[in-house]
């Protein structure tokens, strides 16, 4: 699969059971599924090679850039700010699922750009911006699916999460 963001083939990795794809020969963005994500295994989180790379890299993407197109199913990805525009966003893709990570996201995180309080009102923001085309069309399943993955999401980009991981 290709970027989104750089079109560099992405690499598959491991998290935790799940397969992400990273672009690690790119940007280092970092390519997911709500779906998957949804089932990921708490007990057994661990990251690859490319996937910890990806994490530990600075932001190197266009701060600026607009939305990116969907590199499964080509449409427009929906982009969740984080308060200013130019800082954390969260790519998503109502169609599949997918979403996306900038480069560096999960460094400026980690590195205490967010705090709990303010990741538990990003994580507020995740649940409650879905286009109203959205939620006529979805099923009662999907919608608790994306939730519970959007909850794990949020765990993940708290600095208390990584330092387990950096100390
Ligand atoms: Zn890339
Ligand atoms: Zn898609």
């Amino acid at each position: 699969m290709k970027c989104p963001v750089c079109q560099a083939e992405m690499v598959g990795e491991d998290f935790g059971g799940v397969n992400v794809d990273v672009c690690r020969d790119g940007c280092k963005g970092i390519w997911f599924d709500w779906f998957e994500l949804s089932k990921l295994d708490q007990e057994n989180e661990g990251f690859g090679g490319a996937l910890k790379e990806a994490i530990e890299s600075e932001k190197i993407n266009d701060q600026d850039r607009g939305q990116i197109t969907c590199p499964k199913c080509k449409q427009l990805m929906y982009i969740h700010k984080y308060k200013e525009a130019n800082k954390v966003n969260v790519d998503e893709c109502y169609r599949c699922s997918g979403f996306f990570l900038d480069s560096g996201e999960l460094q400026m995180i980690r590195k205490g750009f967010m705090s709990e309080e303010e990741s538990a009102d990003y994580l507020q923001s995740l649940l409650a911006e879905v286009p109203e085309y959205q939620v006529q069309k979805d099923d009662f399943e999907k919608k608790q699916i994306r939730n519970a993955a959007i909850v794990k999401l949020t765990q993940y980009i708290r600095p208390s999460y990584y330092m387990k991981f950096f100390e």
